[in-house]
């Protein structure tokens, strides 16, 4: 058969491997080194950049930027970009007993970091727009936290889910209004813009990631987006185990071993150089996507909802009516569980129970495995949070929108080794599947 097309998967640019000789040749094989500086400073410009076209920015209103941190990011490298945001909620403060806002529908690696900080996530539903975290719900939700406990929440982690950047204006004027912190998992949406800015620069931190499968890699890596200077020198000190100023090991605060190593640096610095070639593949194939499934019944695309919105398209997602009828659909759940997420390196546990309360409906399930079928790897939208049985009896607001695209939607492949012949032969495979 041939080749499986895969959601997305690393795509090197060669200069890697010059990167990690040099760090070799330098015996700079630790995590700290000149990779490491190097790549925070290329990551900071690329943030920092203002060069956008006239003539997409003149419609936004630019007096509102306040509600924004400055633009003048500065980077710290991380081991993941799980550890960006449990050290941005650290530094936010957050602890036993408080609580944090957190968008519901998202990868946990939005959530799980409350967690580790003992602290409790109350979750918040989506609008179907962006369908990222809901400004009016946020509002709302804060207001009731604060009736019911008496106290603010630390922090509010907004997602750009799949790159689409969130309501970031309407969010960041909940948080003002609130006095809260926002952390921007920025974990898919690197390249994204909104309002011609780069998504990981308007929170007070802002998460990066460079796992294999995201827009660029480093094997295995994040950064941490902070605002000045001494933001980014504190969450340094957090990264490396927060050891004092004294000629031996003093310690005054609980740190972490989060820094990156200068090897996956190199492979940073190096995947910066097909960056905007990435992020103009991904877009160019979601383009493709729409053209081919204009006017087909049943079957719809997110898109960007507006100019101010410039999603880096990280994987495409269609919605599947429930109305739409897929061959194989009666029996769809009764095929036993070939492929588990989270594609080849993945660990899960081995389980009897192949099904949960809270599935994608049959033609999506239907629709996947004929995919699969023909080599095809597209896979459910995230499952909302406040939908796990781990997070069960965690405060959650909800409006029932991220629960529904949850059971309509499929992520399709786009990253850098789909050619428009994939797009279309996907396109063809789904048209074909519906009756
Ligand atoms: C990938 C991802 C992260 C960070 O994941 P790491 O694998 O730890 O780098 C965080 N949030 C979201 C939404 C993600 O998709």
């Amino acid at each position: 058969m041939a080749k499986r097309v895969l959601l997305c998967l690393a795509h090197m640019s060669g200069k890697e491997i010059e990167f990690i000789n040099q760090a070799f040749a330098d015996n700079w094989v630790v995590p700290l080194g000149p990779n490491v500086d190097g790549f925070e400073k290329d990551l900071a410009n690329y943030l920092g950049a203002t060069d956008c076209p006239a003539d997409r920015c003149s419609g936004f209103k630019r007096e509102n930027d306040e509600l924004f941190s400055p633009l003048d990011p500065h980077v710290a490298a991380l081991s993941s970009g799980t550890a960006a945001v449990h050290l941005a909620l650290a530094a936010c403060g957050v602890g036993p007993g408080n609580d944090v806002m957190v968008q519901s529908f998202t990868f946990c690696a939005s959530s799980h970091p409350v967690t580790y900080l003992g602290a409790t996530p109350v979750f918040v539903d989506s609008e179907p727009d962006t369908w990222n975290m809901d400004p009016a719900l946020l509002d709302m939700a804060i207001a009731d936290r604060v009736d019911s406990t008496g106290r603010k929440p630390k922090a509010i982690v907004v997602v750009h889910l799949y790159g689409m950047p969130a309501k970031l204006e309407q969010l960041a004027r909940v948080a003002a209004k609130w006095d809260i912190p926002i952390v921007e998992d920025a974990a898919e949406a690197f390249g994204s813009e909104y309002r011609c800015r780069r998504c990981g620069t308007f929170g007070r931190y802002g998460v990066l990631s460079f796992n294999g499968n995201k827009m660029i890699t480093t094997s295995g890596g994040g950064a941490l987006v902070c605002p000045d200077t001494e933001k980014q020198k504190e969450i340094m000190f957090l990264a490396t185990q927060a050891r004092e100023n004294y000629p031996y090991y003093q310690h005054e605060e609980i740190g972490y071993n989060y820094r990156m190593s200068n090897i996956c640096a190199g492979i940073g610095r190096g995947q910066m150089f097909v960056l905007d070639e990435h992020v103009a593949h991904h877009r160019h194939v979601h383009r493709l996507y729409a053209e081919l499934f204009e006017g087909m019944e049943g079957i719809s695309l997110l898109d960007n909802p507006s100019p101010e919105f410039d999603s880096n398209f990280w994987l495409c997602n269609i919605l599947i009516s429930p109305d739409l009828k897929v061959k194989g659909e009666e029996k769809a759940y009764a095929v036993k569980g070939d492929s588990p997420v989270g594609g080849v390196a993945a660990v899960t546990k081995a389980t009897t129970q192949l099904r949960s309360e809270c599935e994608p409906n049959a033609n999506v399930e239907a629709l996947r495995l004929a995919l699969d079928a023909e080599g095809i790897e597209s896979r459910p939208l995230w499952k909302p949070m406040h939908l796990q049985p781990v997070y069960a009896g965690k405060p959650a607001y909800v409006n029932g929108t991220s629960e529904s695209l949850f059971r309509r939607g499929l992520c399709l492949p786009a990253g850098p080794w789909v050619t428009d012949d994939d797009v279309r032969r996907i396109a063809e495979i789904i048209k074909s599947s519906i009756i």
